[in-house]
């Protein structure tokens, strides 16, 4: 591991100041990502600039929506109790990620900005154009059972690792930023972004850009709802294909429905037609497979990770029927 500086800030201009200021300089928060980065080689930042001292870390109600600071803790997130009456499907989806000790460690925004877990992208003696652009994919034709299956390009097939995402995409979040131009508010579907020809770019935040807090509007989905992780381990194992779904049914008919797909994509993968297609209709299971058939219709498997187009609809099939009580 390389030397590095070190400087604790405890102001958001504070923060977005001193990364403006040096460009070799990156945040940290929980560090449960980037520590391990920096452990490996893949990213050496010459300076830390400490923001856990940020006020960020309220979860509280503004009007008719959930704001969540973007320093919470997983593990506080998910026991919140407004968070777990009006918004279940985002503490489920905490509760799927990582371990209890990491959940401890973890902030919201950490968890948002945290880098794919492609073997290729941790070993800086392999090819990878999202760790060096320009080296080649050593995945593309590699060892790719991880990798994507939706929106991946001939430059990176990697996918986005984490749980909360796929919950807050689903939820219709927006992101609240703060740099150098000002304030900005992202729509979460348009936070990550898929690799193109600029894999190196997980997000589509600025330099100097601060995310400072997720806003979840209300919705009437927090009665059916469910998410199911498919992964190699009970615990401490990234998503093969995990699926975050919540549904507004009355009586037999789903009112309103929320799909989104984990370890299929760059970015948390929202289901979109999938969703068009239930509104209105029985919740039944054969619904739920014409949902999942559209839902894959773009997908496509690069060897190793074929498995995965049967997986994923078989998976989003039973986390509907789970959440609707059908299972
Ligand atoms: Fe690197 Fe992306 Fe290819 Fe993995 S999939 S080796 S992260 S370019």
């Amino acid at each position: 591991m390389i030397n590095f500086n070190y400087l604790r800030v405890s102001t958001t201009k504070g923060a977005v100041d001193a990364i403006v200021r040096d460009s070799a300089a990156q945040w940290i928060a929980g560090g449960t990502n980037l520590i391990d980065l920096m452990k490996k080689g893949v990213m050496s930042p010459q300076k830390l600039v400490d923001i856990n001292n940020l006020p960020l870390k309220e979860i509280k109600k503004e009007g008719n929506k959930l704001v969540i600071g973007a320093l919470a803790l997983n593990s506080a997130v998910a026991d919140n109790e407004l968070v777990r009456k009006e918004q279940p499907l985002l503490s489920l989806a905490l509760q799927a990620g990582a371990s209890a000790q990491l959940r401890n460690m973890a902030t919201v925004g950490g968890n948002m900005m945290q880098r794919t877990r492609c073997p290729y992208f941790y070993n800086p003696d392999m090819p990878c154009n999202k760790r060096e652009p320009g080296t080649g994919c050593g995945a593309l034709k590699g060892f790719n059972r991880m990798h994507a299956i939706f929106g991946a390009s001939d430059k990176c097939i990697a996918v986005h690792p984490s749980d909360m995402s796929i919950a807050l995409v689903a939820l219709d979040s927006t992101v609240l930023v703060s740099g150098p131009k000002g304030d900005r508010r992202i729509p979460f579907q348009n936070f990550h972004r898929l690799p193109g020809d600029l894999p190196q770019k997980d997000n589509t935040l600025e330099r100097g850009e601060l995310i400072v807090a997720v806003e979840i509007p209300d919705n009437k989905l927090n009665k059916n709802v469910h998410y199911l992780k498919v992964r190699d381990r009970a615990s401490y194992a990234f998503a093969l294909v995990s699926v975050a779904a919540a549904v507004d049914l009355q009586g037999d008919t789903i009112k309103d429905v929320r799909l989104a797909m984990g370890g299929v994509a760059h970015k948390p993968w929202r289901l979109m037609e999938a969703e068009l297609f239930l509104k209105g209709k029985p919740a039944s299971e054969a619904n739920f497979r014409e949902a999942a058939a559209l839902a894959m219709k773009d997908a496509k498997g690069y060897g190793h990770n074929n498995f995965k187009l049967k997986l994923a609809p078989n998976t989003l099939v039973e986390a509907l029927k789970t959440a609707t009580g059908k299972g």
